[in-house]
């Protein structure tokens, strides 16, 4: 164990600990023991998720909300349940404010689509920074094509931070919505997410926040950030794929028509008429990802035994190492310097394409992720193609950074 782990260790969280409850993380890839550095992309599974799961297709598994029968109703209970654990986690006022969606993706089409189709008309505007990843501005562009409003960009420093000043000098009263990520994907920064909300708010608009790079890293309370909808996904919170969560701001969820019909979603169906069912159920229409809310709920469980604020040093250490040993590297360049970085760092190698460093990193065991991170228009914003982003988590360690440099170090040499 080197300094900087023992130092980490002794703070209150162990990561050699945290890493022996995931897995996936001990095995040899291409000859070499595992470093997992696509977090951004997707975190790992402990181990009690992975039962949890396993658990409730072994001995519960059935349909909710309709069965009168005894399984049925133990699938119920452990699916609403999860719905409260998940409520308590983002501080919601209530669990009907937690809508089961595929993901953040989903969430957030959810929004453009039932709030947008709904609200905006022509010459309206929705604000999304260049930060975004494609799905928090897509779904925007979609609905502006079908209303007449406008989508507009805010645009970010050179260092990748939004710029405040611009968001004030656009926020006008054709502002409808805001929506930003509360940490980008691409290169790590970490929004002021309460400042925004005020800003917008003053100018009468609403905000949905993009928390899917947020919440794998530290405590999200929707009430301290005061926004009126934040989405996120399971699967970068240590749990499945197919289940995520948006959260919405009770009168908004109200007043919203539902996005998808189906089952579930109604309260009487007639050809004369149909009448929809109240909140949350007015959002979830037929079969929902039981096992996947019950896995997240797990994911939940697992993070109520560790200390997350010493989980988010720990992951500042790794990025602080990261950054130390990235200067001494001839011809990397990192992409992006925000003020508030989260533990991601995207690069450059010069003389190399970042598809190739990833192979090469690949070869040697480290999984790390390469292109344009589905945030394109960032990419345009820096001019560059894509990058090579290293993406940490709570089980990360400084022998993974040290073996990420190795890497970086041979790549440099061999493409240099
Ligand atoms: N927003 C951000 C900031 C993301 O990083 C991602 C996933 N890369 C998404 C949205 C989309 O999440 P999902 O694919 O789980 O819907």
């Amino acid at each position: 164990m080197n300094a900087q782990t023992q130092s980490t260790a002794t703070a209150g969280f162990d990561p050699a600990r945290v890493r022996r409850d995931f897995p996936i993380l001990h095995q040899q890839v291409n000859g070499h023991p595992l470093v997992y550095l696509d977090n951004a992309a997707t975190t790992q599974k402990p181990a009690s998720v992975i039962e949890a799961i396993a658990n409730y297709y072994r001995h519960d598994n059935a349909n909710v909300h309709r069965g009168v029968h005894t399984l049925s109703d133990r699938a119920t209970q452990h699916f609403e349940q999860a719905r409260l654990r998940v409520s308590g986690f983002i501080n919601s006022p209530r669990p009907e404010q937690v809508i089961w969606t595929r993901g953040t993706t989903e969430a957030i089409n959810l929004v453009a689509d039932s709030w947008g189709r709904a609200n905006l008309v022509p010459g309206d505007k929705i604000l999304v920074s260049w930060l975004e990843h494609h799905s928090n501005i897509v779904p925007w562009q979609l609905v502006a094509a079908a209303t007449g409003a406008e989508v507009i960009p805010v645009p970010v420093s050179e260092s990748g931070d939004i710029d405040l000043a611009a968001l004030d000098m656009l926020l006008d009263e054709r502002v409808k919505m805001v929506a930003v990520n509360h940490v980008s994907n691409a290169i790590g920064t970490v929004n002021p997410v309460i400042e925004i909300v005020r800003r917008a708010r003053a100018a009468g608009a609403l905000v949905l926040v993009d928390g899917a790079q947020a919440v794998g890293h530290w405590a999200v309370d929707v009430q301290a950030l005061d926004c009126d909808f934040y989405a996120f996904s399971g699967h970068k919170l240590f749990g499945p794929t197919g289940i995520g969560v948006l959260w919405g701001r009770e009168s908004l969820l109200e007043a919203m028509p539902p996005f998808l019909g189906g089952g579930e979603m109604i309260e009487t169906v007639s050809f004369a008429g149909t009448t929809f069912n109240s909140l949350p159920f007015k959002f979830e229409a037929g079969t929902p990802n039981i096992a996947g809310a019950i896995g997240l709920a797990a994911a939940i469980d697992y993070l109520d035994g560790i200390d997350r604020v010493a989980a988010a040093e720990h992951e500042a250490g790794l990025l602080a190492m990261t950054l130390e040993l990235a200067a001494d590297i001839d011809g990397l360049q990192r992409v992006g310097t925000p003020a508030h970085a989260a533990g991601i760092f995207s690069f450059l190698l010069a003389g190399s394409h970042p598809s190739d460093v990833g192979m090469l990193l690949d070869q040697q065991g480290i999984a790390v992720r390469t292109g344009h991170h589905c945030a394109q228009p960032l990419m345009e914003r820096f001019g560059v193609p894509g990058t090579v982003r290293a993406s940490y988590s709570i089980y990360n360690t400084h022998e993974d950074v040290t073996r990420l440099f190795e890497g970086i170090r041979k790549a440099s040499s061999l493409f240099g």
